[in-house]
């Protein structure tokens, strides 16, 4: 940086040293990940200066013709990535996206069905506490508790029971596949639309690492900052029959101005995705959260569904005599990075969960393999052996500064 510590000391330092955390921790929550300096540039770019509501082609202002040409890139970067009919980049975030489609599809008061929170679905699924709950009634279906995976009898039972006007399929919390055929299959059944919220999974999706329901479902919602390794941002692709309504809904309907140059970010990181090394990345996160998961059976840490088929692991903890707060509190004093999560049917409450769930994607992004996953399974496992013991976490914490500098980050920064 050359002109911001300058003029905002403060400011300036707090990027700074949030630099210096990113390069000298092991980054393992499961929905970040780290840009490359590409995306860094676009996103930093003067494309931020513009204003262009509308869609490429379409505008309310002028001025917008080298912008049509950046959200032209990213759209058709997105179709070939995922095999979609028709693309949205403006989400300006997962959130608005899932909100935007909501309307789009619905009328207030019709039916979701979506999977509960505390098996791994999302908050803007129809929690509570959200808005999004007072005006549409959802309903929630559940994994099974035994083995964790996605129940589809019951899945079906409630769809006939339910008569949803929309099925929702996609989680942040679920360490498995899905398969989108066996929605679909139900949805079809009962009559219902159906949307994918793949915001965990879409670079993997992208890389054909797991499975795609692009073009099996209705509509699929996503970020673009998770396992896509883009910019913070949303995106909406869905059926050619669908596409009038998702635009109208995102523009006017829910937002103004997209921000073109996290656009701009977006054809670049899309652009990065469409390359073969991509592919080898996505590989290498499955292959970095299996060992992971070995390692950690090892010793003995219980993983919900045993296991592991995509980037992330959901462990319970109890038997470690911890809470999901506790040992995220733990490993963050040695340097790891994780969240606190709610694991199927906790007993326990979401600011102190049961669980914690740890993922591999920006670990990868680093660089970082096999044997070194097996190593920070050893640090997860003394750390939360030693939870109260601040001269082992401290003394870990060093190790893992050793570790990081074989793993350069933003060297360019
Ligand atoms: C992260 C996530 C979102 C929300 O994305 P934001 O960009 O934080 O608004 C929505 N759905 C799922 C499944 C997610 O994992």
């Amino acid at each position: 940086m050359k002109y911001l510590p300058e003029f905002d000391k403060q400011t300036g330092e707090a990027l700074a040293k949030e630099l210096h955390r990113q390069q000298t921790t092991l980054e393992m929550i499961p929905s970040e990940n780290f840009v490359s300096m590409a995306v860094l540039e676009a996103l930093g770019s003067v494309a931020t200066n513009k204003y262009a509501e509308g869609y490429p082609g379409k505008r309310y202002y002028g001025g917008c013709e080298h912008i049509d040409t950046i959200e032209q890139l990213a759209i058709d970067r997105a179709k070939k990535l995922f095999g979609a009919d028709h693309v949205n980049v403006q989400p300006l975030s997962g959130a608005p996206a899932n909100i935007a489609v909501y309307f789009a599809l619905l009328e207030p008061g019709d039916t979701i069905l979506g999977m509960d929170l505390s098996h791994g679905g999302h908050l803007t699924h129809g929690h509570p506490v959200t808005h999004m709950a007072k005006i549409f009634n959802f309903v929630r279906y559940k994994a099974n508790i035994e083995t964790g995976k996605i129940d589809f009898d019951q899945l079906r039972e409630m769809a006939i029971e339910h008569k949803p006007k929309l099925i929702l399929a996609g989680y942040s919390a679920y360490p498995r596949d899905l398969d989108y055929k066996a929605f679909q299959k139900i949805a079809d059944e009962v009559g219902a639309m159906t949307m994918a919220d793949v915001a965990h999974l879409a670079g993997m999706i992208a890389a054909g690492e797991l499975n795609n329901p692009v073009p099996i479902f209705d509509v699929v919602t996503t970020t673009t900052h998770k396992t896509l390794r883009g910019p913070r941002g949303g995106m909406i692709m869905c059926k050619k029959k669908h596409a009038k309504k998702i635009d109208k809904s995102i523009f006017p309907g829910l937002q103004g101005g997209p921000h073109e140059n996290v656009i701009a970010a977006k054809a670049v990181a899309f652009k990065e995705a469409l390359q073969p090394d991509f592919k080898e990345y996505a590989k290498q996160i499955k292959t970095n959260a299996k060992a992971l998961a070995e390692n950690l059976l090892k010793h003995d840490f219980k993983l919900i569904t045993g296991g592991t088929d995509n980037h992330l692991l959901l462990i319970d903890v109890t038997n470690k005599n911890v809470s999901g707060h506790q040992a995220e509190q733990a490993l963050d004093a040695a340097g790891i990075t994780v969240n606190k999560n709610m694991i199927p049917d906790d007993p326990r409450s979401p600011l102190d969960p049961s669980g914690i769930r740890l993922g591999t994607p920006a670990l990868t992004t680093r660089g970082m393999h096999e044997s070194e996953m097996k190593t920070i399974g050893n640090w997860i496992n003394e750390a939360i052996d030693n939870h109260d013991n601040s001269v082992v976490l401290e003394h870990i914490k060093s190790e893992i500064a050793e570790l990081t500098k074989k793993f350069p980050l933003y060297n360019e920064l």
